[in-house]
């Protein structure tokens, strides 16, 4: 691209210029702060990169460290932040809110809630209008599973292996990674085949794996099921787009078995896939309830859980409440975010942006061997490193030398899967063409110098 520089006959690629400076940065050093994580901190934390990264600030996609060093942000605090770091619309809501009233209690009227809660609804379809406001994507999961159990008076959920859902009793129960598990009561949580076309055992057929979620109903279950739940793009399982063809014929077996369907809209949801604001849509299906948390606050921790008036009823026959969930910062910023989306059409940009940044890694497939795969939609994409293409043997340590490359390069990605190979990119939706040049630039640098 043109954003590279000649250098001892060698392109090195060059972040794209932008016009901001952090304030200087006067807090403890990175070593300091490391040392009190160690001894104050779970020792469960676990970091990017070998040596971590000390973030002092951030600017819409970029990041800066405590040295000012400007990082393009390709990860997007886990397809969190959507709007961009630090937006200038969103700060202004939360300082707004905050310095009217930072907390009541839903137990009072408050109209940030109120205007929240129906701006969401007016960006889901059909009857799924009613709100309860979180403060996470796994208080979300947790409180639509239970919706469905009481709704139906079943227990049992399927789930999809390889899905990530939350970390909380019944979310960790959903959640399908030994990684991830703990081995607590997890009960009434049937996995069903991954309909992965790379991994999976059905490559891309969609109706084959269907066919296993019947059988699970059949044989693993009464026969009738308090519902699935399933994410439209496998975000932690390392960006799986679902086999086509697969979501309706499941959904078409629940509602047979008298079950709902639940959307986990965590990290698909709020405009990031591009040719859809919500992940469903993308398959053609309408869920009973839709569970969202991530891009819908830009980095305020927020969750919600949509359904529809009838459902919704059930969570009348007792007191339901949490202390935090429709706080009216949060439901402030949850509102601005929704305006920034629409306004700077940053649905449209991840769909032009990422559709151009897959074409990138496509073509940098083409040129390395090590790219197994490159897949996702959007602004939500994944890239999965092999050191054998036949055999798919995940390149573990590879992807760990390449990420730290880039990273000195200025370049920050995630990365997940099972078997951690794969590189998730999931930044803020304000990417740009000349910010996607960039990253396949320094992909390519630092994949050539292997
Ligand atoms: N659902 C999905 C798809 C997720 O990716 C995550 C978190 O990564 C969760 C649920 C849990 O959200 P949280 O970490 O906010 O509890």
């Amino acid at each position: 691209s043109e954003a590279s520089l000649l250098e001892n006959d060698v392109l090195i690629p060059k972040m794209p210029p932008f016009d901001y400076s952090p304030p200087p940065y006067t807090g403890p050093s990175a070593d300091e702060i490391l040392q009190k994580r160690k001894q104050y901190l779970s020792p469960s934390m676990f970091y990017l990169y070998k040596k971590p990264l000390n973030i002092v600030d951030g600017k819409m996609q970029y990041l800066f460290d405590e040295n000012g060093r400007r990082y393009l942000d390709a990860f997007g605090g886990i397809a969190t932040v959507s709007c961009g770091h630090c937006h200038p619309d969103v700060v202004q809501a939360i300082v707004q809110q905050t310095n009217r009233l930072q907390h009541s209690t839903i137990l009072y009227l408050n109209h940030a809630i109120a205007e929240f809660g129906e701006a969401l609804a007016s960006k889901l379809p059909g009857d799924l209008k009613v709100v309860f406001f979180t403060n996470s994507g796994t208080e979300a999961n947790e409180l639509a599973m239970m919706i469905a159990r009481l709704y139906t008076g079943c227990h049992d959920i399927i789930s999809l292996r390889n899905a990530y859902h939350g970390n909380a009793a019944g979310t960790m129960g959903a959640t399908a990674q030994c990684n991830w598990k703990f081995n607590v009561i997890q009960s009434g949580v049937h996995h069903a085949l991954n309909p992965d076309p790379y991994r999976g055992v059905f490559d891309s057929d969609g109706e084959k794996y269907a066919k296993d979620v019947q059988d699970l109903i059949d044989f693993g279950t009464s026969g009738h099921v308090a519902g699935f739940i399933s994410e439209a793009i496998q975000g932690v399982g390392g960006i799986i787009e679902l086999a086509p063809g697969y979501l309706p014929a499941v959904y078409s077996s629940i509602k047979k078995a008298g079950g709902l369907c639940i959307a986990d809209e965590v990290q698909a949801g709020f405009a990031r896939l591009g040719t859809h604001f919500w992940g469903f849509e993308a398959h053609g299906v309408v869920p009973d309830i839709v569970t969202m948390a991530k891009g819908i606050g830009n980095g305020i921790p927020l969750g919600a859980v949509v359904t529809t008036p009838e459902i919704a009823e059930v969570l009348t026959r007792r007191n339901y409440f949490n202390t935090f969930g429709g706080n009216p910062v949060c439901t402030a910023a949850g509102l601005a975010v929704l305006n920034v989306i629409e306004r700077e059409k940053l649905q449209e940009n991840a769909h032009v942006v990422g559709s151009y940044l897959k074409q990138r890694l496509i073509s940098l497939k083409d040129k390395y061997e090590i790219i197994g795969d490159v897949r996702g939609r959007g602004l939500m994409l994944g890239v999965e490193l092999v050191t054998d293409r036949q055999l798919k043997t995940p390149a573990k340590v590879e992807i760990l030398n390449v990420m730290d490359q880039m990273k000195d390069m200025g370049v920050l990605v995630g990365k997940g899967g099972f078997y951690g190979n794969v590189f998730r990119i999931t930044p803020p939706l304000c990417f740009t063409k000349e910010d996607a040049d960039f990253f396949a630039d320094v992909m390519d640098y630092t994949m050539s110098k292997m």
